[in-house]
């Protein structure tokens, strides 16, 4: 799970997480997540934890000291590059929240190693009161402009509802298309 560590000015983006939470719960998959009790982070893991659902936290030791969640299983790891590494190694798909950077960077990443066959990793964008919109008005220009293959973007699922978008995931297939072939 790709989310803040803000929550951002919008209440709803702290529904969609709690209902994401709860949805996930419901089909009894875990979370993996960043480890943290700040912003949207902290919204979906102690959710997830109340309804009963796996939580796990991977963190550093200095992000742990400063903003680690309690009451969560938590794994350190010692930089923030073991850490994209150990996301990968637990998650069978990524689902990204509204973020900022760390949130952009560990979705883009992991889009990048799908494109790549690095790994095959159902990702989706929970769209929540629309704050991926302007990301994907830019994600179609990369695609009309020649940087993005049209079967790579549409690779990167979108919903603004937590069911549908666990739908799409669950339904979708590998983009067999190379980066360059
Ligand atoms: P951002 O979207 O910039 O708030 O960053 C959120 C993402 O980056 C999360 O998915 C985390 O993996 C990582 N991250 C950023 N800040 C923190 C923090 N204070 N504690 C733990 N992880 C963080």
């Amino acid at each position: 799970m790709l989310c803040g560590s803000s929550p951002g000015r919008n209440p709803a983006y702290a529904t969609a997480a709690r209902s994401l939470a709860a949805a996930l719960v419901r089909r009894k998959i875990g979370v993996v997540y960043g480890g943290a009790r700040v912003g949207l982070m902290g919204v979906l893991a102690e959710a997830a934890v109340a309804a009963g659902g796996e939580v796990i936290g991977v963190i550093t030791p200095d992000l742990a000291a400063q903003v680690g969640q309690a009451g969560i299983h938590l794994e350190q790891v010692a930089t923030m590059h073991q850490r994209k590494q150990r996301f990968a190694a637990l998650a069978d798909a990524y689902i990204a929240l509204p973020g900022g950077f760390g949130t952009l960077d560990e979705l883009f990443e992991a889009v990048t190693w799908n494109q790549l066959g690095i790994h095959d990793k159902p990702t989706g964008l929970l769209n929540a009161a629309g704050y991926f919109d302007r990301l994907l008005a830019f994600l179609d220009h990369t695609e009309r402009e020649g940087f993005v293959k049209a079967k790579h973007l549409a690779s990167v699922l979108v919903a603004s509802d937590a069911d549908d978008l666990i739908e799409k995931l669950a339904e979708h297939r590998a983009v067999r298309v190379g980066k360059w072939s």
